[in-house]
């Protein structure tokens, strides 16, 4: 199926917010509809039965495309035209060849590695890392023989190296580098660039390219793009920032089609794709990506800096206080483009300190998740990071003075304000 992907007009090339309201789809397929219509449809109707054999030739790789000849619709496990147009218009802000997107991000995020990893190989992966991409890696990858190793994201990169250099034997297996930055909840940096010039390096060791998939749901494609700092793979939980309020799951895989394509083939065999529906929601959302960004980001400032001068507050964790001299501050500056609108922070006190503060809150909702329109709290060390041993949770700078904080577009003051009765409610 032909559809418009105009991004130039004549030699200005357009902003990624300036295409999401167009980019990959013609109205004139769609009987003038100024949106893409909600496809939801399992199968689609082939003209005559050669077009069907000439759809299947492609789909399953039986021949090369002719020039100009484009991929039929067949079937919406393979492919639907809202999820192809939504995939065309993620591939817009990451700058990214190809896309694939999925019913969640933990679908993208397994569809991956089960795409890369065979029994006996390793993947090195920074620590910590979301919950649920832990207990795959830790019990359901296990299981099929595939070893984990993780580095700890606020050593850096001689933490990174000091792994490889134990590694022994184990070095020659290694067949993926994962890495999620900045940390949850901690906010803690990890090096992309470091990491994939230390992947190429393995690569070269046990003569195999070792693939570097960056998890950017923190910071979204408006603050990091890990694909120009040599990563190879960029995953997201859509559920946050892309989605963005807090109405749906969904995940997405983006790189260059070479890396892409043993992705695409694993979500077409075991079901993981979007289906229409969700497709759909995120091309609602991804028009407003830009300025929901943009505001919490904006939001952020003000409220870590609040946060920052309260007496009842220890410690603020935000990407935007790292000053010159502080060691994340050259990385920061290099790999990020904002600091992004998560902020934790540490109370004077404990468990019991956070909870008075988190059910004396009245306008920030209290609960897990990010990236949505409405701030959002929580406690890591009793919520989302619970299953993590408490000598390890300090390891990684968790607290039980610690809450996060997903700060949404309401108005600032009105966050703060409502931030300023519960430090009092402590
Ligand atoms: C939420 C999240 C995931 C999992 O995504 P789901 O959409 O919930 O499956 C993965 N990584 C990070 C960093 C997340 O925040």
């Amino acid at each position: 199926m032909k559809r418009k992907k105009q991004r130039k007009i004549g030699a200005k090339t357009l902003r990624p917010e300036s295409l999401m309201m167009s980019y990959g789809y013609d109205p004139a397929l769609s009987e003038g509809a100024i949106k893409s219509p909600i496809f939801q449809t399992s199968t689609f109707v082939f003209r005559s039965a050669e077009e069907g054999k000439k759809f299947f030739e492609l789909a399953y790789g039986l021949r090369e495309k002719k020039p100009g000849e484009t991929m039929g619709l067949i079937y919406s496990r393979l492919n639907n035209p809202d999820i192809e147009i939504l995939e065309d218009r993620l591939t817009v802000w990451d700058d990214a060849e190809a896309c694939a997107s999925f019913e969640s991000g933990m679908a993208a995020i397994a569809t991956t590695l089960f795409a890369y990893l065979r029994p006996g190989d390793v993947v090195l992966h920074s620590v910590p890392v979301y919950g649920g991409t832990d207990f795959l890696l830790y019990r359901i990858l296990l299981e099929h023989g595939v070893k984990a190793i993780g580095f700890r994201a606020h050593e850096g990169p001689e933490g990174f190296r000091r792994v490889v250099d134990a590694l022994g034997d184990d070095r020659k297996r290694v067949a993926m580098v994962y890495v999620e930055t900045p940390a949850n909840p901690t906010n803690a940096l990890v090096d992309i660039r470091a990491c994939a010039a230390l992947a190429k390096s393995l690569g070269m060791h046990n003569g195999r390219r070792v693939p570097v998939v960056v998890d950017n749901t923190f910071l979204g494609p408006l603050w990091q793009r890990p694909l120009e700092h040599g990563a190879d793979l960029v995953v997201y939980s859509a559920t946050k920032f892309l989605g963005g309020h807090s109405d749906l799951i969904a995940g997405a895989v983006l790189g260059a089609k070479e890396w892409l394509d043993p992705v695409r083939t694993y979500r077409t065999i075991l079901g993981t794709m979007c289906g229409p529906w969700t497709a759909w929601l995120l091309m609602r959302s991804l028009e407003t990506l830009k300025l929901r960004m943009t505001s919490a980001m904006k939001n952020a400032r003000y409220v870590a800096d609040f946060l920052a001068d309260h007496p009842k507050v220890q410690r603020v964790h935000y990407l935007g206080h790292l000053k010159e001299g502080d060691p994340e501050y050259e990385l920061f500056h290099r790999q990020c483009l904002a600091p992004g609108s998560i902020v934790s922070f540490e109370v004077v006190g404990g468990e019991a300190e956070c909870f008075r503060l988190l059910n004396a809150l009245q306008l920030i909702k209290l609960a897990v998740s990010l990236g949505g329109t409405e701030s959002l709290a929580s406690h890591p060390s009793t919520m989302t990071h619970s299953d993590i041993a408490p000598d390890d949770q300090r390891a990684m700078g968790i607290t039980s003075s610690m809450i996060r904080l997903s700060v949404g577009i309401e108005h600032p003051e009105d966050q703060i304000a409502d931030l300023a009765q519960a430090l009092d409610a402590i």
